[in-house]
């Protein structure tokens, strides 16, 4: 199956991997990532603990750094945290917000979610923000409601259009981690649903942010999904975390 616009593939390491491990992935993945078309882009967002290793080791390779948070404030008294410009800083180009497990718990809301967008818009950072209904939403049949209002709280205006662009990420909550991964009905009826309700919210058709599906995603069903007109990516969680899994998404782009 073909895809006609360029395919972003992210993976999202979440709380794992330490510099020997990291070294060992990353490795694995750049020998395979040379044999991927241009079209592909491949994005690695592992723990900030592991931004400046990883970002030296993928250092002139197609393979672009992404974070997995970051705070709104650019500095200051906020212990623990890390903020957009620091992450510029290392390299840094992509970062994922309001991610269900940071919503979950860290009570993260749409309009914070939207204030670290903006933030990591400013210094340049493609944010990936994360949008996704829970089962119980969707088995009330709220499922579309629930995600234009988490795009009507957390898109910023002009989404997408900016020079660092803008990546919506549709992750059902039911699908993240379990092995339940959508449909590919069900995905292409939801970023359709989400396309729309961004148009709407953003005022125009054109420049659009990117749809990254996630959850559960594995080679076996990467290239189906990819192959959706309104998908131009996922997010890979578990997946990533092995370099035979990542490449084999990759390679169903
Ligand atoms: P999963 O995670 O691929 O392990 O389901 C996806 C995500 O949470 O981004």
């Amino acid at each position: 199956m073909t895809h006609t616009a360029s395919s972003l593939i992210v993976g999202n390491w979440k709380m794992n991997g330490t510099s020997a491990s990291a070294a060992t992935l990353i490795g694995e993945i750049l020998d395979g990532a040379a044999a991927l078309p241009p079209s592909v882009a491949l994005v690695i967002c592992p723990p900030f603990t592991l931004l400046d290793r990883v970002g030296r080791m993928i250092e002139g390779s197609v393979v672009r750094l992404g974070a997995q948070d970051c705070r709104a404030e650019p500095k200051g008294a906020y212990t623990g945290d890390v903020a957009a410009p620091m992450l510029a800083d290392l390299g840094v180009h992509y970062v994922i917000l309001g991610h269900s497990e940071r919503r979950r718990d860290h009570f993260e809301t749409d309009a914070q979610i939207r204030a670290k967008a903006e933030a990591a818009l400013a210094c340049g950072l493609t944010p990936i923000i994360c949008i996704g209904e829970t089962a119980e939403e969707r088995d009330a049949g709220d499922a579309f409601l629930r995600l234009s209002a988490q795009i009507a709280g957390a898109v910023p205006a002009g989404f997408g259009a900016d020079s660092a662009g803008g990546v919506i990420a549709y992750e059902p909550v039911w699908a993240i981690g379990t092995g339940r991964t959508a449909s590919r009905e069900d995905i292409e009826s939801t970023t359709a649903h989400i396309r729309q309700a961004l148009a709407a919210h953003l005022g125009t058709d054109d420049n659009l942010p990117q749809i990254l599906y996630g959850g559960s995603v594995t080679a076996r069903d990467a290239a189906s999904i990819l192959s959706i007109g309104t998908v131009n990516g996922v997010l890979v969680g578990g997946a990533s975390l092995s370099a035979d899994s990542f490449l084999g998404i990759a390679a169903g782009a």
